[in-house]
């Protein structure tokens, strides 16, 4: 790019950066955030449609689960990859809503696309973008509906919506009961829930219906030597982060041994060592090893000897997970073992699941350590309930801490829409025609849920503008009759946080990229 300074150009990129202004920068950043908001409408809601995606080296994902989607799409737009910013800041906060986001910032954009056109500023847009946000929050935190202490009806209900529409669909009564029951167990007095104490260990086999929770740690290993018990009672843990096996040596080295003497010395000295590693082990008190590295034949046979349960490679997040269950230190040096790093569990025991070993742990020190076993026909099957559990998880845990929920089904946004005009009315001037557009743009909820389902966009919002109109704030769409219903009485529930979250997102993305008249960008080769 260049000046002109008397006739002589002025260098002030790289050679081969470009640059784009003004009205072309915005249309094209726009049509790349449309782009990625189009990529994921059609999953949205429980009608939605699933994606496949492959990878570079052919692994399969196949979900419904907006963030999934676009976090395995290798997007290299800026702008486009703003919106994935959008849902990953859902994805965090919330856990759920991602696809409902992205959808709305795209429609945002699209609407104030049309004011540009109309010779709105952007600024002014994203002014009024701005206060029609903070207002929607408002509303729809009046809206909300309080969630009522032990109330699992509305947790049950709040976990089911979540799932909806996510390949789960025959199992979501049994895999909601599991979910609540699993949060309610963790649960603090208080409503706050600790996540990582409930393990999801996913296990391919069986079907959906044979899954199902455990009061305690799940480790998907077995014992290492057949020798060992298959359980203990009372079990005194021990947690080892280094490996029970004769130290290699870190150089490269040569023992020449000459005569059958010197060899069975050399044997000699490495079972001596390894005895000694296994005979402190044996003196904390310890009766069931999980080790983090691995744990040699001579070691497998003394353990087993001394009726040690023990097994090895155990991962790292399950460790931290049985040191929080079972109250054990994590120790990462053989001289560091002793009585006091123990943990404890009142049983410990090897079962067969799916027809594979797996290691229960259970009626841990801290009876606050859940786990959920997860099965499905296949590895795509199990791996879509892992997420649409994670997603459920959340919710329940974000319905608990925060105490609120509001009807889903396009509900909230209908009425948010019908009293943000309302607002945009008493505001006037230009600022106006943004906060019409924002309400309009949140109506591609309702619309969208509606396409998916195979039904009449603009029938139904006329439904649903009269019933809300008529004051019937929860109405949302009925996909089986295809006209609007209460929401409230269908059971489908959302956390209050997913909504405002959503809005909030989608509006700060929507004015970042409106704000931008200027892309400079350097040369791939220079950079
Ligand atoms: P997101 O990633 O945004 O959560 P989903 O595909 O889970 O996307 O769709 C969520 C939307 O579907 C929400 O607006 C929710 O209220 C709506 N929804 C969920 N279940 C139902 C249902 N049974 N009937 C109507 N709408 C539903």
């Amino acid at each position: 790019m260049s000046q002109q300074l008397g006739g002589q150009p002025i260098l002030i990129l790289k050679e081969g950066s470009s640059r784009t202004r003004g009205r072309d920068a915005q249309s094209i950043n726009i049509a790349a955030a449309k782009a990625v908001a189009a990529a994921v409408r059609t999953t949205l809601g429980p009608k939605g449609m699933d994606k496949m995606l492959v990878d570079t080296i052919g692994d399969v994902v196949i979900t419904n689960d907006g963030v999934t989607i676009l976090k395995e799409m290798d997007i290299e737009h800026p702008a486009a990859k703003m919106m994935v910013e959008v849902a990953k800041t859902q994805d965090d906060e919330v856990g759920d809503g991602t696809t409902t986001s992205v959808v709305v910032a795209g429609e945002l954009l699209k609407r104030a696309e049309d004011l540009l056109e109309q010779d709105v500023h952007p600024t002014v847009i994203a002014h009024g973008y701005r206060m029609a946000a903070d207002k929607a929050i408002e509303i729809v935190k009046d809206l909300a509906i309080d969630v009522k202490p032990n109330d699992a009806d509305i947790l049950l209900k709040i976990a089911g919506t979540a799932m909806t529409g996510k390949g789960a669909e025959a199992s979501k009564d049994k895999l909601c009961d599991l979910i609540v029951r699993a949060v309610t167990m963790v649960a603090e007095e208080d409503g706050t829930v600790d996540l990582d104490f409930i393990k999801v260990e996913k296990k391919v086999g069986g079907s959906i219906e044979d899954s199902g929770i455990v009061e305690g740690v799940l480790i998907d290993k077995e014992r290492v030597h057949p020798a060992m018990p298959k359980k203990v009672d009372n079990a005194k843990i021990l947690l080892l982060n280094a490996a029970v096996e004769f130290k290699k040596t870190e150089v490269d080295a040569e023992i020449n041994i000459t005569s059958p003497d010197q060899l069975q010395m050399f044997l000699d000295e490495e079972e001596r060592m390894i005895r000694g590693i296994v005979d402190k082990i044996i003196a904390s008190g310890a009766n069931v090893l999980f080790c983090q590295k691995g744990i040699d034949d001579i070691a497998q046979h003394y353990l087993a000897k001394a009726g040690i349960f023990a097994t090895r490679r155990v991962k790292k997040s399950d460790m931290e997970k049985l040191s929080r269950a079972t109250g054990a230190t994590l120790i990462s040096s053989i001289d560091a073992i002793s009585p006091e790093e123990l943990g404890f569990a009142g049983i410990v025991e090897e079962r067969k699941v799916s027809g594979e070993d797996m290691t229960f742990v259970e009626q841990c020190k801290n009876p606050k350590a859940v786990s959920i076993i997860i099965k499905g026909g296949t590895e795509h099957v199990v791996d879509e309930l892992d997420r649409a559990i994670e997603d459920a998880l959340r919710v329940v845990e974000v319905a608990l801490r925060d105490k609120k929920f509001v009807a889903g089904g396009g509900s909230p946004e209908v009425e948010l829409s019908l009293r943000l005009r309302e607002y945009a009315a008493t505001v006037g001037g230009r600022a106006q025609l943004a906060i019409e557009a924002f309400a309009s743009a949140l109506e591609i909820i309702p619309r969208t849920l509606a396409e998916n389902a195979g039904l009449d966009p603009i029938d139904i919002l006329v439904d649903l503008r009269a019933a809300h109109e008529k004051g019937q704030k929860t109405a949302g769409l009925d996909v089986n009759t295809g006209k609007a219903g209460d929401m409230l009485a269908q059971g489908v529930v959302e956390p209050l946080r997913v909504k405002t979250q959503a809005i909030s997102s989608a509006a700060e993305a929507a004015v970042m990229i409106l704000r931008i008249d200027d892309v400079i960008a350097s040369s791939k080769s220079a950079g």
